[in-house]
């Protein structure tokens, strides 16, 4: 999984929901650590702004927010 930066709002609710604590905040923003993360897809589900994609950030990197 993967999280754009610019479209994560910090809400926080990511963090708390992944079951192997792969979920920190990084200069202000969800970060997730690659290692430990397994790609369990409950981040992707919960994310309002849906920051967090398991593909490439292509979204990300097209759109302004
Ligand atoms: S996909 Fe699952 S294991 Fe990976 S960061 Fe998200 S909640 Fe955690
Ligand atoms: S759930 Fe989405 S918006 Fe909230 S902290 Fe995680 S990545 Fe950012």
């Amino acid at each position: 999984m993967k999280v754009c930066k610019k479209k994560c709002i910090a809400c926080g609710s990511c963090v708390g929901a992944c079951p192997v604590e792969a979920i920190s905040f990084v200069d202000g923003v969800a970060y997730i650590d690659k290692e430990k993360c397994i790609e369990c897809g409950t981040c992707e589900a919960i994310c309002p702004v849906e920051a967090i994609t398991s593909k490439e950030n292509e979204n990300c990197q097209r759109e302004e927010n």
